[in-house]
């Protein structure tokens, strides 16, 4: 007994332990199998969508691993998906290659376009190397995938950027354009031509309002040169034509001066040998009369000597009236062609005067233009300097003019601005001065005003044209101008005081038009 119940408590024991240590396996199978039933949950989840196949089979493995299905049942869905890992091993292998040689392609291609910057080429060789290299997943080319899509991005947008600026002639030209037949357009109304010009200047004119191609345009600049040239030629020909006469004449007169100092010579000549035959006939008289014996001989002497005397003294008086005459010949030869001379020297004169005139005169509203602008704004300059009386400038710019041009033409669009010119003119002091700078622009100076006092009269002449009726087809087209202007302070050069008036007007533009701005 006493042995029996050692050996019931050892057998208890030992059943004790191996309770306890099959239940120590059954927990550590069971965290194992939840371990494995995780992992394969896990590994379903990142492998879904790689392959149909796989999907099929870790689905299943996960459904029996949740229903805690036996590890050795397990086995043939474990070879199952295995298999299918091994196929999808080979599939990525040769989608790897695939990828490689797609890519490869694809960067080769973009290398082979035209005008690609710097920088990019560079990006795409390392692209290329990298791409080259001896892969590892197919993953592994998904940076390089995304690098190349960004390449081809910017290759696209530089290739659209250049095509951008070369766009169509209007577009890369189309400002330049704009600018250059508004500049001509200035140049055109600004110049004095010749009359006979004005036809063909018109023609230009009215081809400078449509939108030019550049070759109209250059031919328009080419037919305005060649304008210019002519008249300065007429010109340089009169001025020529003169000079050949004024040498003309003054070789005349030289030759006509050495002609009578040659017959003067020859004149004192002979009237050196009549005096002497002179000279002589009396001293022979005397002494014949010494020698005289009878009276009868004497008077006969003496009547022979005087004769002689007196016929010398006929042909000294006659030499002197011969020389006086041709003198007065040629003096009157003289004076003719200096008359001459003095009549195209006058022509001459006034035309230059009128050439000088016609320079500072615009030729369309005959009001002063932008060079008469020039010379009389440095004067004012001098005289604020000298008497320190403030002085103001005024830029006009008519408002929307070129939709007058546009709807009703240029000749409406010319005559236009003649009336506002003149309005313009009438409406100011003796003292203001107002040029056509060019165009529709016209530049007011206000001598001894200060900006403060601008307002009133500034505006009286916007609303002055502002109430002329304008007809045009019948139509009364209501037509504004806006003013901007500023004064000359000590700090100024001409330019910026010119400058600032001109942004007051932006400034009146922008806020509507019809309107004067003053700006300090
Ligand atoms: P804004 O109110 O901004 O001044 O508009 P705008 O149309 O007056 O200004 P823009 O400068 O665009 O156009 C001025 C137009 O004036 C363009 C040009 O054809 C026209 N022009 C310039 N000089 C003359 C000219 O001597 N005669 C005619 N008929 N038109 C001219
Ligand atoms: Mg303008
Ligand atoms: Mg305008």
């Amino acid at each position: 007994m006493f042995k029996v119940q050692p050996l019931q408590d050892d057998l208890k024991q030992q059943l004790a332990n191996a309770i306890k240590a099959r239940k120590t396996l059954e927990d550590a199978y069971e965290s194992q199998f939840k371990i494995l039933a995780q992992f394969v949950l896990r590994l379903s989840l990142v492998c879904k969508g790689v392959d149909l196949e796989l999907d099929n089979r870790l689905a299943k493995l996960r459904n029996e691993l949740a229903k805690g299905t036996d590890l050795e049942k397990l086995i043939p869905f474990i070879s199952d998906t295995n298999q299918s890992l091994q196929l999808l091993d080979a599939k990525q292998q040769r989608d790897i290659k695939e990828i490689q040689q797609q890519l490869n392609q694809a960067g080769k291609l973009l290398q082979q376009q035209k005008g690609l910057p710097d920088q990019l080429r560079r990006d795409l060789r390392q692209l290329l190397t990298n791409v080259a290299e001896p892969p590892s997943t197919v993953q592994a080319f998904l940076p390089h995938l995304t690098n190349l899509t960004n390449l081809y991005q910017n290759a696209l947008q530089s290739k659209q950027q250049i095509e951008n600026s070369q766009g169509s002639d209007e577009e890369r030209y189309g400002h330049i354009c704009r600018q250059i037949s508004v500049e001509l357009t200035n140049l055109l109304s600004e110049l004095a031509f010749a009359e006979k010009s004005a036809p063909q200047i018109a023609i230009i004119r009215q081809s400078l309002l449509g939108n030019l191609s550049i070759e109209a345009l250059l031919d328009a600049c080419l037919q305005t040169i060649t304008i210019i040239v002519a008249s300065i030629n007429e010109e340089r020909l009169s001025a020529e034509h003169f000079l050949l006469k004024l040498n003309d004449a003054l070789s005349s007169v030289q030759q006509a001066v050495s002609l009578s100092l040659k017959n003067a010579d020859k004149l004192h000549l002979k009237l050196d040998i009549l005096n002497q035959q002179i000279e002589q006939q009396i001293t022979q008289l005397g002494q014949s009369t010494k020698s005289a014996t009878s009276l009868e001989q004497l008077k006969e002497l003496v009547t022979q000597r005087l004769g002689s005397i007196s016929d010398a003294l006929k042909s000294k008086e006659q030499l002197e009236t011969e020389e006086r005459q041709a003198m007065l010949v040629t003096l009157s030869g003289m004076e003719l062609r200096l008359k001459e001379l003095e009549a195209e020297a006058q022509t001459f004169r006034t035309k230059l005067a009128e050439q000088n005139f016609r320079s500072l005169q615009d030729s369309l509203t005959e009001i002063p233009n932008r060079a008469a602008f020039d010379e009389r704004l440095a004067l004012e300059i001098k005289r604020w300097q000298r008497y320190k009386k403030p002085l103001c400038i005024a830029l006009a710019d008519v408002d929307n003019f070129k939709s007058i041009n546009d709807n009703y033409g240029h000749s409406a669009g010319d005559k236009t601005l003649k009336v506002i010119a003149k309005a313009l003119q009438q409406g100011l002091r003796e003292t203001d001065f107002i040029a056509r700078y060019g165009g529709e622009e016209f530049v007011i100076l206000f001598p001894e005003t200060a900006l403060e006092e601008l307002s009133a009269p500034l505006n009286k002449l916007r609303e002055k044209i502002k109430s002329i009726v304008f007809t045009f087809k019948s139509q009364k087209v209501p037509i504004t101008i806006s003013f901007g202007a500023s004064q000359l302070t000590a700090e100024d050069t001409s330019r910026q005081v010119f400058d600032r008036a001109d942004e007051a007007l932006y400034e009146a533009k922008k806020a509507g038009r019809d309107r004067v701005i003053l700006k300090t």
